[in-house]
């Protein structure tokens, strides 16, 4: 059986803790591989490693540093079908979503190469007399990223992208879901030009992710996962005196006005709703058509698109969704289906027993359809994170409003409508993080920043764009001047500028 090792100082690491994680084929429900989960003693390996790294990698200019993702975006290019295949076989997600997992991460790379423009610091000349203050932003030392399986390559490279271009080395986490990727990645960013322990991989569960939130070497932790986790993380990496970023769930809201683009809303928001099996964080699981004439027309159109849907093997073309990631995945969406039905909503297509002929024991879930969901409902209060949608029929503008506002989720969500003073109002007064404006899955491009709301996201700082440059950096102020002519008297009070 293939065995998938850490990858530290540059070369794969057996591990040595005796634990290992399976890796499953979700098309076809069989192990295919084995991965090593660390102990605190093979994190502090890593640790040593970057830490040893860094002083070196800190003082390569950043021209050169930038010249490493540069090289790192072609090799990444070059390779792109085989990526795409391994990421594929192991999440699930059809190829050519792969390759879009791919691709938004190598954006961040994009970004990333123009490091020494964003790193330029702040100058003031002549602040005082003969005095000039300027500022300038220092990397922190070994950082962590902690991923979760549903983008294997964007969110790795969403936190190394930037952590390593700015100076810092880095340990990264992946998923134990879904490892294979992030290895070959740092195998890349080596063929890049990167020293030996820049960039580090340890694969690992719980205690993995403990090990790093307490080792006095890592300075910062960025996570991305599931809220619960997440604020575990953030607190406990808070308590250890650690910058910490936590991403969580979602659960985000379509708003369909009644003067939208019924067809154009309906094509977006069935790739939304269902592409990657909904195992998406700015996946549309809830629409929101007001008005009862927009819900029965949405709900139709809704119903055509389901039936024409094709579900399928992950390398399968004709495709547009595969299997969710794991068995034990696949039920707790199938048991969120039960609930819904239980606690009374109407349960109008039921993916449950979907099977693919010749691959029965894949985690195939059908595309499935709630109507008349409502707020009170843990269905709808909860991330289901597969291929469910609810209708939650809202009866104005001000409940559509109120339903993502008030939500405890508050990634992303979108409005669709033809009235800009109704989307420009919704997008400034909505609860939560990001915004589409007749635009389904609002991840913000590269440069621009990524974080949502509320139980979405716990710390200050976004993932990527300046605010991650700030969040990987700390910044220094310098005060400076050179006297001349007569010593001055000792001063007592502070400083002033008069
Ligand atoms: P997860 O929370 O189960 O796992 C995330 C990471 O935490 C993994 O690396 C995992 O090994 C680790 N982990 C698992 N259990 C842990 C524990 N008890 N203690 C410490 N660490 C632990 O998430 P997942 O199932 O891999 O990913 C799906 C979740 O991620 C969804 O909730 C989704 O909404 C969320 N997500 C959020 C964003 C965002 O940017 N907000 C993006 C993608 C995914």
């Amino acid at each position: 059986m293939r065995q998938i090792h850490h990858f530290v100082n540059g070369e794969a690491l057996a591990g040595t803790s005796g634990r290992f994680g399976d890796v499953f084929n979700p098309n076809t429900g069989e192990v295919q591989a084995r991965v090593d989960l660390a102990s605190a003693a093979e994190l502090d390996a890593a640790a040593q490693a970057a830490a040893r790294a860094q002083v070196g990698w800190a003082a390569v200019n950043p021209q050169r540093r930038a010249r490493v993702m540069f090289e790192f975006k072609r090799l990444v290019e070059a390779r792109m079908d085989e990526l795409a295949g391994l990421l594929s076989s192991e999440h699930g997600k059809v190829i050519a979503d792969s390759k879009g997992d791919i691709q938004r991460g190598l954006e961040v790379i994009e970004f990333a190469c123009g490091i020494p423009h964003v790193l330029k610091g702040e100058y003031t000349e002549g602040a005082g007399p003969g005095i000039d203050v300027y500022s300038m932003r220092q990397p922190l030392g070994v950082c962590a990223g902690i991923t979760p399986f549903n983008f294997p390559a964007m969110i790795p490279m969403w936190m190394f992208g930037i952590a390593v271009a700015v100076g810092n080395t880095f340990i990264l986490k992946p998923s134990e879901k879904d490892p294979s990727v992030p290895v070959r990645l740092a195998e890349l960013f080596m063929e890049a030009g990167a020293p030996a322990g820049v960039l580090n991989v340890v694969h690992g569960d719980k205690a993995a992710v403990d090990a790093i939130l307490t080792h006095p070497l890592v300075r910062a932790v960025s996570f991305v996962g599931s809220s619960d986790i997440a604020s575990y993380v953030y607190s406990t990496g808070a308590a250890h005196g650690k910058r910490v970023q936590a991403m969580g769930g979602a659960k985000n809201h379509g708003v369909i006005l009644p003067d939208a683009d019924l067809d154009h809303a309906v094509k977006d928001l069935i790739g939304a709703a269902y592409g990657s099996a909904g195992e998406r964080c700015m996946a549309l699981p809830v629409v929101v058509p007001v008005g009862a004439r927009t819900a029965d027309a949405l709900k139709d159109k809704v119903l055509a698109e389901i039936d024409s849907l094709k579900v399928g093997i992950s390398t399968d073309p004709a495709a547009q969704y595969g299997p969710v990631v794991s068995a034990a995945h696949k039920k707790r969406v199938e048991d969120y289906i039960q609930l819904g039905a239980d606690e009374g909503a109407e349960l109008v297509v039921d993916g449950r027993g979907f099977a693919l002929q010749g691959y029965e024991k894949g985690f195939f879930i059908g595309p499935t359809l709630f109507d008349h969901v409502t707020r009170d409902m843990k269905t709808y209060q909860e991330e289901i994170f597969g291929p469910v949608l609810q209708i939650v029929r809202a009866d104005s503008f001000e409940e559509a409003l109120a339903l993502p506002s008030e939500h405890p989720y508050g990634n992303g969500v979108a409005i669709y409508t033809r009235n800009g003073r109704a989307a420009r109002e919704f997008a400034s007064r909505v609860n939560v993080g990001m915004v589409g404006i007749n635009v389904p899955i609002p991840v913000p491009v590269a440069y621009h920043t990524f974080g949502g709301w509320k139980r979405s996201a716990f710390g200050d700082t976004n993932q990527h764009g300046v605010e991650g440059v700030k969040f990987y950096t700390k910044v220094k102020t310098i005060t400076a001047r050179w006297p001349e002519g007569a010593v001055e008297d000792s001063a007592f009070v502070i400083p002033t500028m008069k």
